[in-house]
This record gives C-alpha cells, sequence and structure tokens, in this order.
C-alpha cells in the first residue's frame, strides 16, 4: 500500500475507527478530546445546539455510561430522572457539590460525626470561602427546626447514615421533610449504603454523594465519587459549572473499573450484610466485648430508623474490646486473616483501631465526645465465608 504521506506524519495521524458494531464491554476512552466533523459541527456542540462530546474535563463516554448507571440506580423503581456527575473522589464529589450550589454568606446545618474529611473540608476550606457549618443532632428534630428558624443563612442540610463509626442513623425522611419545608437544599452521603440498601431520593432528598471508592466499586482499586441530583436541570447549570471550572472530573479509568464492581453489587452487598449481622451476633455474646454497634442489633440507639429506612443494615460494624488501648491494639496484632487497611467497602474484611490509627493525633477528649473509645474497634465485614471470619475474630479476642 502507498501512503500517500511521509512516515512521519503517517505515524503522527489517528487511523479511521475500526469500530463495526457494539462492543459487548464498555470500552475505556482515553482521549482529552473529540474531532468534529466541521466546522459548523463544532460551533453547534460548543453552544449545545448539537450533543456531542469536546473536551473529557467537560464529559466522556467512558464516564458518562457510569454516572448515568449510578443515577438510575439512585432512582430505580421511582419515576423521576435524576442526573449524576462523576468526580475524581468522594471528597471532590462533596466539594463541587457544596460549591456549585451554595455562595458567601449561606450556611450548612450538619451533624458531628460526619465522615472526617468532609468535617475538615467545611470548616478548614469552605469557611475561608465564606460559607459556614453549623453543628447539631440532626435526630433531635425540634432542635433541627429552631436552628433553621433562627438563621435564614442555612441553605443546605447535609447529612450521613448510618455514621461512622458508631453507626447511628438519622431518619432521611424526617430531614427531608424539614428541609422542604423551609425551602432549602437536603444533601446525604450515600457511601455506607449504595441505592442498593437506601434510595434517600424516596424521601425527596435534593442530592445524593458518593464516595465510589468504597463498596459501589468493592474492590479497592480506584479513587472517584458521584453526585446524584434530583433535578437535573439544576445539575447541569450549577453542578456541572463547578465541576468543568474546578477540573474534579473523574478520568475513564477509575471510571471503568466502578463499572465493572457495580455489576456485582447487588450480590456483593447481600452478602456483606449476611455477614456483618452473623459478626454482630457473635460479638455481641462474647464476653471480652463491651458494646457492639451494628444498626442491624436490636440494641442499637437507632434501629428503628435503620429499619425503617435501609433494605438491610449494611456491612460496616463497630465493637468495644475490654481492655482499653492495649486491648485493642493486642487485638489488631493477633488477626490472621481480616486485613488492617484504612479504607471500606471492599471484597475483604478491613479492620481499624481509631484511637491508635485514624484518630491517633486528636484529644483523647474529643475523641471520646465522639464515641470512639479506647477499644473501639471498626470492621468494614467483607464478603468471605463467614465462619472463618468469626474463627479469626474469635481467636483474636
Ligand atoms: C471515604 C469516604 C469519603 C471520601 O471519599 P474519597 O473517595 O476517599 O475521597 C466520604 N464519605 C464517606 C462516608 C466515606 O467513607
Amino acid at each position: 500500500m502507498q501512503e500517500k504521506i511521509q512516515r512521519g506524519s503517517f505515524c503522527v495521524h489517528e487511523l479511521p475507527d475500526q469500530r463495526k458494531n457494539k462492543p459487548h464491554q464498555l470500552p475505556i476512552y482515553a482521549t482529552s478530546s473529540f474531532e468534529f466533523e466541521s466546522i459548523d459541527q463544532g460551533i453547534d456542540i460548543f453552544t449545545g445546539k448539537e450533543s456531542g462530546h469536546l473536551y473529557s474535563r467537560y464529559g466522556n463516554p467512558t464516564i458518562e455510561v457510569v454516572a448515568e448507571k449510578i443515577a438510575r440506580l439512585e432512582g430505580f423503581g421511582m419515576d423521576i430522572n435524576p442526573k449524576a456527575y462523576l468526580c475524581s473522589s468522594g471528597m471532590s464529589a462533596i466539594s463541587t457539590l457544596v460549591m456549585g450550589v451554595l455562595s458567601k454568606g449561606d450556611k450548612i446545618l450538619s451533624q458531628g460525626n460526619l465522615y472526617g474529611g468532609t468535617t475538615e473540608l467545611f470548616v478548614k476550606i469552605l469557611q475561608r470561602f465564606g460559607v459556614d457549618l453549623v453543628l447539631t443532632n440532626l435526630n433531635d428534630l425540634a432542635g433541627v427546626e429552631a436552628a433553621i428558624k433562627a438563621d435564614p443563612a442555612i441553605k443546605m442540610i447535609y447529612m450521613e447514615t448510618p455514621a461512622n463509626p458508631s453507626l447511628a442513623c438519622v431518619d432521611l425522611e424526617a430531614i427531608a421533610t424539614l428541609a422542604k419545608q423551609y425551602n432549602i437544599y437536603s444533601a446525604v452521603d450515600n457511601t455506607f449504603c449504595t441505592p442498593y440498601l437506601q434510595q434517600p431520593f424516596k424521601y425527596g432528598f435534593d442530592f445524593i454523594v458518593h464516595s465510589t471508592t468504597k463498596y459501589l466499586n468493592g474492590h479497592g482499586n480506584s479513587i472517584a465519587g458521584a453526585i446524584v441530583g434530583r433535578d437535573a436541570e439544576l445539575m447541569h447549570s450549577k453542578v456541572w459549572t463547578a465541576l468543568k471550572l474546578l477540573g474534579t472530573n473523574c478520568n475513564p479509568w477509575d471510571a471503568w473499573l466502578t463499572n465493572n464492581g457495580i455489576k456485582t453489587l447487588e450480590l456483593r452487598m447481600d452478602r456483606h450484610c449476611a455477614n456483618a449481622l452473623a459478626i454482630a451476633e457473635f460479638l455481641e455474646a462474647h464476653p471480652k466485648v463491651i458494646k457492639v454497634n451494628y444498626p442491624g442489633l436490636e440494641s442499637h440507639p437507632d434501629h428503628a430508623i435503620a429499619k425503617k429506612q435501609m433494605k438491610a443494615f449494611g456491612g460496616m460494624l463497630s465493637f468495644e474490646v475490654e481492655g482499653g488501648v492495649e486491648a485493642g491494639k493486642a487485638f489488631m496484632n493477633k488477626i490472621e486473616l481480616c486485613v488492617l487497611a484504612p479504607t471500606l467497602g471492599d471484597v475483604d474484611t478491613l479492620i481499624l483501631h481509631p484511637a491508635s490509627m485514624s484518630h491517633l493525633n486528636i484529644p483523647r477528649e474529643i475523641r471520646l465526645k465522639n464515641g470512639i473509645t479506647d477499644g473501639l474497634i471498626r470492621v468494614s465485614i467483607g464478603i468471605e465465608n463467614v465462619e472463618d471470619l468469626i474463627a479469626d475474630i474469635g481467636q483474636a479476642l
């Protein structure tokens, strides 16, 4: 074959797309930009007259498929059309949402036991830009209403249920109802549950965020996040604009890994939940264990709330071993099968001793005030055979 151009030029240019029919699995579109067939098409896509891709920070076919799947899962079985965007991490989803919809002078009403990074973001970064945080007990509904009435600058309630590491739950329906009544945004971090166990849109929530790094991916091999909004128009005008300009978009590779993970979401979550309940019951009956925090146990203070809004009780639990910090460390060192790693939601069981790991630099009084006692162990229960997990935890105790 005689090429019309020199070899160097030939090397530089792409050959025509070889695709003849639809690939069975989602391809990874590793391209920063998309070509236009003509200048007119370029103008039409840029001005939004024709739908199309421009530049992968604005949108990318691999990423959009995964975002769409998460949006449909959050709205599954409901008569709504939510819109989702994927971000480079859970933190990037949270920061993009808040920067997209709030302004200087606005305040966020939230709870003291949020994911640590979220509280830090609100306090260390957003406060510098004039968005303040007001903390309250979100289960004290009269208190929540009084806080909203007292401060018209509160424009969003931001919450998590169940929360880390006490697994305290907040009533989604009650919070969404109050937010609607006072015309403020409601947002919830649904990372621990995934839309398989809990669908906050059912109760009227405006926004849902995820660290897809955890259960949605499930295999511990990607960092990504998602923002899902009930109002697609608002998502496009405010959230997408913030995402595009902050550059907090996900990349196609992490989106692709997340897509693979989601395929087995139901199977994994069923096993996580069944294993966690069996282990919670085993721990509750164990003489060396002072307390078990698992929303599926009748002894959990928020069991009724959890039962009302969760399909099953999730894969996260925490428990307190007798003997304080030393006993907690000794337990961690005796563990053989479970893995000491600071994440959650993976297929393997992960344990953490907050007093000597994640909360080592936090003063003891503050730690205790948030329910993180010296002997508290947090476990992300995996999908192993439960007999092996009970044997490992039992021998370590
Ligand atoms: C991990 C986590 C985050 C942060 O997500 P990254 O993907 O690590 O940025 C936010 N919320 C919850 C509940 C988490 O567990």
